[in-house]
């Protein structure tokens, strides 16, 4: 007999866990308060990177898991996934990350006057694409959506098998978890300008890491990560401050419009929580958030450990 499985959440960690347990045989209703566009993932860069948040030694299976999703959806054009070079750089003497062990390739590199860093090809993903492709997806699958808040999973386990918590750093409040906090994070979206190369560029130097993530219509201008900030409305100065990063880091973008601000909370926690929790009589939910900056880069392997503990159930 099918599992009725509830999925709380619309971002990327709720569609990929969604789909994947879809296509294990699940019957599975999505129920989240935000849809695409307005969820922290269509806000994100959003790149593969397998670092930021624990523990590592299971978050570099789940990104090396999701490297190979992303690869595959390389040959499905209406995914808006493709591989690009990232320049990463630092203000310091450059050490590979060991996280490096993982690709394929990669070669150290210098940026005048005095940033190091290193060359490589990450899976990239554009957001507008993307997230209403997995939206899709979900629904040719046989997925339901529903659209409305849940103030309480007792709600979801009194009518579903199985619950999947995918709130993002909402989750904090529907299980009373105080390691979840928000990491604010603006943007600026502008025009692609001619002479842009289709690289992304990253320099973790200042307070705040700046980029340039080069998309199919657009380019990313980031960034900031202000813990605990809750404010989801674009502050005008770090807006002027993120220009002038990303103007000094690509001289070309003096020719790029700015076409909007947008900020995302990032659901920050020391380390992602994705386990199953029996709650008796039956029913149990699997938590799978805060994966702090690096949703994208873990969606697909969290998902196959959703659906690893949903068939043990
Ligand atoms: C500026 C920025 C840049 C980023 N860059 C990258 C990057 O380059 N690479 C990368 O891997 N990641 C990146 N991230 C991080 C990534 O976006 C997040 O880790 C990811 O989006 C988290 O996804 P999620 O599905 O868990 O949460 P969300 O996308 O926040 O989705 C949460 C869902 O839960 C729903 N929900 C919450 N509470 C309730 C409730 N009570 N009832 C019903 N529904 C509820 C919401 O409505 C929403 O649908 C970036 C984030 C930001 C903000």
């Amino acid at each position: 007999m099918k599992k009725y499985v509830a999925v709380v959440g619309g971002g990327v960690s709720g569609l990929a866990s969604g789909l994947k347990l879809l296509e294990a045989g699940f019957a599975v209703t999505m129920v989240a308060r935000e849809l695409s566009p307005h969820t922290t993932s269509d806000v994100a860069a959003a790149f593969w990177y397998p670092d930021g948040v624990g523990p590592v030694e299971r978050v570099r299976p789940w990104a090396a898991v999701s490297y190979a999703e992303f690869v595959r959806l390389t040959a499905v054009p209406e995914s808006g996934v493709s591989l690009k070079p990232i320049v990463d750089l630092a203000l310091k003497p450059f050490a590979p990350p060991d996280w490096l062990d993982m690709m394929a390739s990669w070669e150290a590199v210098s940026h005048p006057p005095d940033r190091h860093g290193y060359r490589t090809v990450v899976p990239a993903i554009d957001t507008p694409t993307y997230m209403p492709y997995l939206l899709r997806q979900f629904a040719a699958s046989g997925g339901q959506i529903v659209q409305r808040e849940v103030s309480d999973l007792a709600e979801l386990t009194a009518q579903f098998d199985l619950v999947v918590n995918c709130a993002g750093v909402w989750a904090g409040e529907l299980v009373v978890d105080t390691a979840v906090a928000p990491i604010r994070g603006q943007i600026v979206r502008a025009s692609k300008p001619a002479g842009l190369p289709d690289e992304i560029v990253h320099l973790d130097a200042e307070v705040y890491s700046t980029y340039i993530v080069p998309r199919r219509n657009d380019v990313i201008l980031g960034g900031s990560k202000q813990r605990g900030d809750w404010r989801l409305a674009p502050d005008p100065a770090l807006a002027e401050d993120i220009w002038r990063r990303c103007l000094a880091l690509q001289p070309a973008l003096k020719e790029a419009e700015i076409l909007e601000h947008r900020v995302g909370l990032r659901p920050g926690r020391p380390e992602v929580r994705l386990e199953l929790e029996e709650r008796g009589e039956g029913t149990a939910v699997i938590h799978n958030y805060g994966h702090g900056s690096i949703g994208h880069t873990l969606a697909w392997g969290c998902a196959a450990e959703v659906v690893a503990l949903a068939c043990g159930q």
